[in-house]
């Protein structure tokens, strides 16, 4: 008998994942007593700081016309009775780190694309949950549960449709693209509801009659060309709903890495254990500032020929601490450069890198280390 494959196999789902109101509404959850209250997050026009912006304001802020990238000023005009915060960026960015932690629950494509929205490829997750609906619920749920926080989500077979679906309603929306109604979901939309359309291209779409999608679905291509040059291919094929690219961490790193170029030539195996004591913590510093560990420490050394040498050693456990980064270092550098060598070349310059990483969740601890 022929294995019919699940239709839900068959697509993808993409899921878009944006923060409602996020700087405003983490203040309320840090100040309970504020809820229900207008809050903008910016400086207070009544402290004399007027030349400010509102970074965020919540939805009852809103309700009084009150937007973010407004003068304070103007905000405060608007609203007489708003509360205004100082806005608090590294609060902000944790609870951005606890949202990813849980959004990474759902997929392992999970990317960061702000600091308030996240986009995961979940075609895998979607088979568990069975339909798109208890997909975005659960993700929802979770966001409420764990964080305390709403959300809004668009799902869709691709990036761009996912984000454009999550626009349509917000605050606490679920907006689903159905496989198959990308061109009739698209349609009645106007031009500027494409991300990457800007004031710009609305004219020129505008003066060759192009106000909403469906106009753009039955362009004349050759016409739009013309027009807008090469994007125009693009645009043209997110308008009928083709919207293939990946959900990837383009900016995901692969290795951290220090050196120094010291200014006289090292000749001492003292001076090489202080440098690589040195380099050692400036990179455990940034690697806790990541929270990332490793297995693969790579030691480069340039001689004062500017002959250079790079050595990795692989280590049984990730490591992320500077002793340990220190003793694998200089352990490559005993093993690969002899103590005559070092007295007759001397060395220029001194690196350490840490590859093979591992990304932790909040509140991992590795194991043993
Ligand atoms: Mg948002």
């Amino acid at each position: 008998m022929m294995a019919v494959a699940s239709p839900q196999l068959a697509f993808r789902s993409i899921v878009h994942v944006d923060m409602d109101a996020f700087f405003a509404s983490v203040e309320e959850l840090d100040h309970p007593e504020l809820r229900g209250q207008p809050i903008v997050v910016g400086a207070d026009p009544r402290a004399g700081r007027v030349r400010s912006v509102v970074s965020s304001a919540n939805y009852v802020a809103r309700r009084y016309g009150v937007r973010a990238a407004q003068p304070v000023t103007m905000a405060w005009r608007l609203c007489p009775n708003a509360v205004f915060l100082p806005p608090r960026f590294a609060r902000y960015s944790e609870v951005s780190d606890a949202v990813m932690e849980v959004l990474s629950g759902f997929s392992e494509r999970t990317v960061r694309l702000s600091i308030d929205e996240a986009v995961l490829d979940c075609s895998n997750a979607g088979k568990k949950f069975g339909t798109w609906k208890s997909l975005g619920r659960a993700i929802k749920d979770a966001i409420k549960k764990e964080i305390g926080l709403s959300c809004t989500i668009g799902i869709a077979t691709g990036k761009t449709l996912a984000k454009m679906a999550c626009e349509l309603h917000k605050p606490d929306g679920l907006t689903l693209v159905p496989p198959g109604q990308e061109k009739a979901f698209l349609a009645p939309l106007p031009v500027e509801a494409i991300p990457g359309v800007g004031p710009r291209a609305r004219e020129i779409l505008q003066r060759i009659g192009i106000h909403k999608i469906a106009d753009l679905q039955q362009a004349n291509l050759d016409l739009l060309v013309a027009h807008l040059g090469k994007p125009a291919l693009e645009l043209w094929q997110l308008a009928c709903g083709i919207d293939n690219s990946e959900v990837i961490a383009h900016f995901e790193r692969k290795s951290y890495g220090e050196e120094c170029t010291y200014d006289k030539d090292l000749s001492q195996l003292e001076e090489v254990a202080q440098a690589l004591k040195d380099l050692a913590e400036q990179l455990e510093y940034r690697l806790a500032e990541d929270n990332v560990s490793g297995r693969t420490v790579t030691l480069k050394v340039r001689f004062a020929d500017f002959r250079t040498i790079t050595r990795a050693q692989t280590v049984p456990v990730p490591i992320r601490t500077a002793p340990f980064l220190e003793e694998a270092a200089w352990r490559i550098f005993r093993l690969h450069v002899s103590d005559s060598q070092l007295r007759e070349d001397r060395i220029r310059l001194l690196g350490i890198q840490l590859s093979n990483l591992y990304r932790m969740r909040k509140g991992e601890q590795l194991w043993l280390f």
